[in-house]
Order: C-alpha cells, then sequence, then structure tokens
C-alpha cells in the first residue's frame, strides 16, 4: 500500500486506521442507504440501534466479555470516570490507589472528594516516574471497596505487563491508552474504563467494562447520567449518547477483526504486531549514544515510548527534521519533555521503521 499521508505518533486523539477514515468518509452522505448520515439519525432508530449493538457484540467478542459484565458507551473520558468511579463504587468509604504516572496520580487526586484515598504503592521518585513497585509490597487495605491501577501510563510510558493482585479487593484499572492493543483477562478486574480516542475511535466515547455485582451502589448525589446502573438499565440511553463517535469506534473493532500478522488474527494479530513495532523502536533507542528512554526495561509501554536526547539543545531540530520526513506529533509531554512516539494499533510496522530509520539518520548527523 502506498503511504498517501505522514505518519501520525500522536498520544490522543490519535491516529485512526485510514481504512476506516475512507469507509466513513464513503458513508458520510448516506450510511447503507438510509439516506442519511450517522450523526443525523436518531439514536433510538432502527439504524443506530443496529449500530451500537454489533459494536458492543464485537466489543464482546474481541476482549471475551462475559454476560456478568455490562458494557456501557459514555462520555465525560477518563477524567470524567475519575469522579465517576469513587461516586459508583466507593459507597463514599474508603478506596484505595497505586500511583504509577501521570494519569493514576490525577485519579487518586480527584477521588479525595468522594472517599477516603489510600496509596497502596507510589513510584514517584526524583526521576519522576518509570517503574511499577513491586506488587507484594503494596499495602492494600482489606476493607477497601475498590482498588485503582492505570495500565498503561500514556504520559510516562509505563505499562502493566500482569494483572496486579489485589488480595480479593475489587480491581478497577484504566486502560485508556492501551484497551484493545493487547489481549486481556477481563475476569480479573471488577471495572475497566477509558476513553476511545487513543487506540479506539475520536474523543468523545469513553467505554466502561463493569461486572454487574458492581452496579446500584452510586452515592445518592451520583448524577444519574453517571450512574452505572442507570446507565446500564438504559443500555446506555439514558441520554444520547456520542453516536458517531460509537459509530466509528465499531469500524475500528471491525476493523480489529480483519486483522492478520505472523498467521494470527483478530486482537492476537494486533498484539503480536504491536510487540514487533516497540521491539523494533526500543532496540534502536537503547543502541544508540545519543537517544534514552528512562522507563524500566519490565514495564516499558508498548503504546507510548517517551525519549530524551541526550543534547536537549537538539530537540527543536530533530522535530523539525521529522515533520519535513513525515514524522509528525513527536514532541513529548510537556510534564515530561524530550519526544514522546505513540505507536498506537493504528501505526503500522514501515510508520515504524520510517521513524528508526530517522532515528538513525538524524544521530549520523548530530551524534
Ligand atoms: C488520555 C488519558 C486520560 C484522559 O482522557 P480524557 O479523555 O482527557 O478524559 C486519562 N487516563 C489515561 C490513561 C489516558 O491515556
Amino acid at each position: 500500500m502506498s503511504r498517501s499521508r505522514p505518519y501520525n505518533f500522536s498520544a490522543g486523539p490519535a491516529a485512526i486506521p485510514e481504512e476506516v477514515l475512507q469507509e466513513a468518509a464513503a458513508e458520510m452522505l448516506d450510511w447503507h442507504g438510509c439516506g442519511m448520515s450517522v450523526m443525523e439519525m436518531s439514536h433510538r432508530g432502527p439504524q443506530f440501534e443496529s449500530i451500537i449493538a454489533q459494536a458492543e457484540a464485537d466489543l464482546r467478542e474481541l476482549l471475551r466479555i462475559s454476560d456478568d459484565y455490562a458494557v456501557l458507551f459514555m462520555q465525560g473520558g477518563a477524567i470524567a470516570e475519575n469522579a465517576i468511579v469513587p461516586l459508583n463504587l466507593s459507597g463514599g468509604a474508603k478506596a484505595d490507589y497505586v500511583v504509577t504516572g501521570s494519569w493514576s496520580q490525577k485519579s487518586q487526586l480527584e477521588a479525595r472528594k468522594y472517599c477516603d484515598v489510600h496509596i497502596s504503592a507510589s513510584a514517584h521518585d526524583e526521576q519522576g516516574y518509570g517503574s511499577i513497585p513491586d506488587n507484594a509490597a503494596w499495602s492494600i487495605r482489606p476493607d477497601a471497596q475498590y482498588l485503582h491501577v492505570c495500565t498503561n501510563e500514556t504520559i510516562d510510558g509505563v505499562e502493566f505487563h500482569f494483572v496486579p493482585d489485589s488480595h480479593g479487593v475489587p480491581l478497577v484499572a484504566d486502560m485508556s491508552s492501551h484497551l484493545l492493543s493487547r489481549q486481556i483477562d477481563v475476569s480479573r478486574y471488577a471495572c475497566i474504563y477509558g476513553g476511545a480516542q487513543k487506540n479506539i475511535g475520536p474523543a468523545g466515547l469513553t467505554l466502561v467494562i463493569i461486572r454487574r455485582d458492581m452496579l446500584g451502589h452510586a452515592l445518592p448525589h451520583c448524577p444519574s447520567a453517571f450512574d452505572y446502573a442507570v446507565v446500564a438499565a438504559n443500555h446506555s440511553m439514558f441520554n444520547t449518547p456520542p453516536t458517531y463517535a460509537i459509530y466509528i469506534a465499531g469500524l475500528v473493532l471491525q476493523w480489529i477483526k480483519r486483522q492478520r500478522f505472523e498467521g494470527l488474527s483478530g486482537l492476537a494479530a494486533v498484539e503480536a504486531r504491536n510487540i514487533a513495532k516497540a521491539h523494533l523502536l526500543y532496540d534502536a533507542l537503547d543502541a544508540s549514544q545519543l537517544y534514552e528512554t528512562r522507563v524500566g526495561r519490565e514495564c516499558r509501554s508498548r503504546m507510548n515510548v517517551p525519549f530524551h536526547l541526550r543534547e536537549s539543545a537538539l530537540n527543536a531540530a530533530f522535530l523539525q527534521g521529522a515533520e519535513s520526513a513525515g514524522l509528525l506529533q513527536l514532541k513529548g509531554h510537556k510534564s515530561v519533555g524530550g519526544m514522546r512516539a505513540s505507536i498506537y494499533n493504528a501505526m503500522p510496522l514501515e510508520g515504524v521503521q520510517a521513524l528508526v530509520d530517522y532515528l538513525k539518520d538524524f544521530e549520523k548527523h548530530h551524534g
């Protein structure tokens, strides 16, 4: 396939598979002969009913989500979930948090408005974040209503490659930036949530996968639109859901199902390709004298790869050269500095290869 656009390394809103954008463009004015754009149809009409039902069925198939779990299509992103989770799950009592990066730090701060928060473990040190404290040493209160983790820290590039042992306390995970990038065992979690704009679709849609026994415990002042039980009982139609974002996410889910890589298919193929992409990039960074990564090897993210030039005076030239080479949005988050390459599902292996070629070329000229 020839390359019609630059490679986009944005952390989010992030690249969407080009095939999906083309499908959406082709259906923009008239979805399946009904004479309307998806944007223009009632969320309660038969057309949209079929779109959301298919999206839910595909999500359940890809992640093997059992009927013990409700799938909710919500709004407000993961930042709203930082409040929605304690409003629904804390009972105004105790909730424990593990802090492994900027996003879980934000989560625990917000939760303090609603419940008694305890930090079970924190990975923060003088260098910032770049590790996951030994799970065996986490101090988890046995009477905590849940234990919250962020399984991929988008800003800091720290990913859990294991399911934490929460000692029987319900496990809640912000998976915004790696949901659907790898196979997961949903049954190990009480609640999984994530904004769509990293790996799944456009901004505006939040996915929540929640075990049904966790429903129905919201605090009395929890807004109805944010009460998981209300949203579940109304099949995500208590208020108007983000219909167009759900439609695009549905196309992305179908795209994931079609993927093939090294004899694998669907999510297994996507995961294998993501592993190959991450190896390619980290190997190049490790081999260089100019670039460095600060995250421990055992928790390096496959999705978000922050790296620094040893001479920060070269940052501007690096970014300018990258843009000329068709490699967009490599600037790191302002709190971490340096560079960050986000290589979500929609980034092809060739895009990572193009970045690696550029890294080597730039080092040859400036190293
Ligand atoms: C992007 C992101 C968020 C914030 O998402 P919003 O849509 O801005 O609310 C929270 N957590 C993680 C892990 C993220 O990647």
